[in-house]
């Protein structure tokens, strides 16, 4: 079998990879590097820890580079199959020898100091990895068994110290009237909502990073804490210790805050805790797992809090989505038909100044390398900001249905998420057949 670890030695997840670098310039142990058909065969004939200790380098670096926002390391009867989810997307990197699994994923084990030992069980961990001496990347590891050996999905987490700038994120005129008007309450709830995953941070850090955290008390409670915003007092949440929302909450009202952000509403408790929070003279944002806009509304009164609070409480709902961006190197301008056009000016004719004639883009027939043969190159922010109107609290009193609260947000100015992309499509920035899949399915 291969050969055991040796914890003490390896313990440092901080492999230095100019260090890598260094030793690949000369070392004869280079020449597997890039090579997917890596045969267990070329371990066996070095018989070296630093032959794994590489692979999975090779596999953090390239995954950064690819702009990765999780790494599949997956043992299956055939090979032990390594992909990475970019854009939303899957892209496999390498396939190597199943014989690597065990090292494999005991490497990554002793990274995020999991039991190397525990084969059954899942478990959770981190890695600090330190990509140069002046930059670490965060990584959140899980490791789950499955019948052909143990799985290991890592999510990289910290691509970016600072947020970006909330002007960055793509959101157009009429949102952003909102949102800026909201960013001047007193007190209030602006939730930010998605149905899954990853990235629905960036908007509120992006809203964050708006005020001046040495004019107000800013905390927040994060699981994990992604972005570092320079006086902003971040938390990281520890259910182990029975550190929670809801425990924080109740804590955080005694230090005096003015903006608060809770990673997520998921429990009847901290949903209360946070609207109670915003009624008294509290900026409270935070995120909630919905489809859309007036669906958080439902949710919130499911998860029991008084309608007479949501009311009180609830300013903004910022509904988001990701669509994959076309790349500029390889999309194709062409006219659209009239079946697409009619569609068009149905719904967003407001927008089009050239009604006769509209172009958009599509992918073109050949990819290039500049998108790893995708057709796609980063990201487009669609956005459904619903802003609580009188007519609209009413509403949500009379326990009214989500299409009612639906009609009366669009009678009162909300411009529905699909519109918010069809526009992105008229600006060119993303296909119709994408922003098809990502809202009309
Ligand atoms: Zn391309």
């Amino acid at each position: 079998m291969f050969k055991k670890w040796n914890v003490s030695k390896e313990s440092s997840s901080n492999v230095n990879v100019e260090d890598l670098f260094a030793v690949n310039k000369n070392n004869k142990k280079n020449d597997f590097m890039y090579n997917s058909d890596l045969h267990i065969s070329s371990y066996w004939e070095k018989k070296d820890d630093w032959v794994i200790i590489s692979i999975v380098n090779d596999i953090f670096l390239h995954a950064i580079k690819s702009k990765a926002s999780d790494v599949h390391i997956e043992p299956n009867n055939l090979d032990l199959n390594i992909r990475f989810r970019v854009d939303g997307t899957f892209i496999t990197y390498k396939r190597l020898d199943i014989g690597f699994k065990d090292s494999v994923i005991a490497r990554l084990k002793i990274m995020s100091y999991l039991r190397i030992d525990e084969h059954r069980l899942p478990q959770d961990g981190k890695i600090s990895y330190k990509l140069f001496w002046w930059k670490t990347i965060d990584m959140r590891v899980s490791v789950i068994p499955t019948i052909y050996g143990e799985k290991c999905v890592i999510r990289i987490l910290k691509k970016d110290d600072k947020p970006p700038e909330l002007r960055d994120l793509g959101i157009m005129p009429y949102n952003m009237v909102k949102i800026k008007n909201h960013l001047k309450d007193n007190y209030g709830m602006i939730l930010a909502v998605w149905p899954t995953g990853s990235w629905k941070s960036t908007t509120l850090f992006s809203l964050l990073s708006q005020f001046d955290p040495l004019e107000k008390n800013i905390s927040t409670l994060e699981d994990p804490v992604e972005y570092r915003i320079p006086w902003v007092n971040h938390t990281q949440i520890n259910p182990a210790i029975d550190f929670t929302f809801a425990r924080w909450l109740r804590s955080l009202l005694r230090q005096d805050p003015d903006i608060i952000m809770v990673w997520e509403i998921r429990d009847e408790e901290t949903s209360k805790l946070a609207v109670e929070a915003s009624i008294t003279w509290h900026i409270v944002f935070s995120t909630i797992h919905t489809n859309s806009a007036t669906h958080t509304i439902q949710r919130l009164l499911n998860l029991w809090v008084d309608p007479l609070l949501i009311t009180s409480s609830l300013r903004l709902i910022i509904s988001q989505r990701l669509a994959r961006k076309l790349c500029m190197h390889c999309k194709e301008k062409y006219k659209a038909t009239d079946k697409i056009k009619d569609y068009l000016i149905w719904r967003v004719w407001k927008y089009i100044k050239n009604k006769d004639d509209i172009y958009l883009y599509k992918k073109s027939d050949n990819w290039c390398d500049k998108c790893n043969h995708t057709w796609f190159n980063g990201r487009v922010w669609l956005y459904e900001v619903l802003e609580m109107t009188e007519k609209l609290e009413n509403l949500v009193l009379e326990n009214a249905s989500r299409l009612k609260l639906e009609i009366q947000a669009v009678w009162d100015g909300m411009v529905p998420i699909k519109d918010d992309a069809l526009l992105k499509v008229i600006m060119w920035e993303t296909s119709i057949e994408e922003v098809l899949s990502v809202l009309w399915t």
